[in-house]
């Protein structure tokens, strides 16, 4: 891998960025925080540096793409991230997501299917400095050896939210997930209430790649 640098450039492009959020309704100061503080840009290819700042999905390899920061901001600001908080993500990707929420202080456990973005995530992470618990797998099953999770995050579209990430979630937590079909989903905010009840709210409309697993669609 490369090595890492960031400079007065980059960051100039971020607080663009975070201002162009920000009219696009992000309000979350943490998040925005968040955002103007992770260099994108280590998580792209050397030579599309220069598309990093733009709030735009693009492609990551395995037929994958890190999403959208406008997605990105948008399902952490439905996560009121609090430091401290326990996070599960299914869909390690790049680990950008993963780099906002552990750069907002929460603990992140994130599984992804395809072991080559695994690996190169654990390594860019790492070399950033930040501590992921990460696992190649299917993430429709959650991980239950570290549950109960405070926020769930899923980063990819699902047919139906996944039974046992409902199990999973802690009392009080909050998870967010893109559901419907293979184009286009909505996402949803499931709170659990207590052990028996959930409120599920809809939110806007998103175009993520499919969560495919168990409780996902079967490829
Ligand atoms: N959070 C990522 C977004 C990656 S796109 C980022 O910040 O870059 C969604 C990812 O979900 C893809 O890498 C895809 O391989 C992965 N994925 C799809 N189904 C999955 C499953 N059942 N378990 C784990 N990862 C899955």
């Amino acid at each position: 891998m490369p090595m890492l640098t960031d400079d007065y450039k980059y960051k100039g492009a971020r607080t663009k960025l975070v201002t162009e959020l920000a009219t696009k309704g992000i309000q979350d100061a943490g998040v925005l925080k968040a955002l103007q503080l992770v260099p994108r840009h280590y998580f792209f290819p050397k030579t599309f540096y220069s598309h990093a700042y733009e709030d735009k999905a693009f492609p990551i390899g395995e037929g994958q793409t890190i999403s959208q920061p406008y997605t990105v901001a948008y399902q952490t600001q439905v996560l009121h991230i609090e430091k401290g908080d326990k996070v599960l993500e299914i869909g390690t990707g790049s680990g950008y997501q993963a780099a906002i929420l552990m750069q907002m202080g929460a603990t992140v456990y994130s599984i992804e299917r395809h072991q080559a973005l695994s690996l190169k995530a654990a390594t860019l992470l790492h070399k950033m400095g930040y501590k992921p618990v990460l696992k190649h797998g299917d993430g429709t099953k959650g991980w239950p050896q570290f549950a109960p999770f405070d926020k769930i995050i899923v980063t990819a579209g699902a047919p139906v939210v996944p039974q046992a990430l409902i199990e999973q979630l802690a009392i009080g937590g909050i998870m967010v997930i893109p559901v419907g079909n293979e184009q286009k989903q909505r996402m949803v905010s499931v709170i659990k209430k207590s052990a028996s009840q959930i409120e599920t709210i809809e939110l806007d409309q998103f175009a993520f790649v499919p969560l495919i697993g168990e409780q996902g669609w079967q490829h």
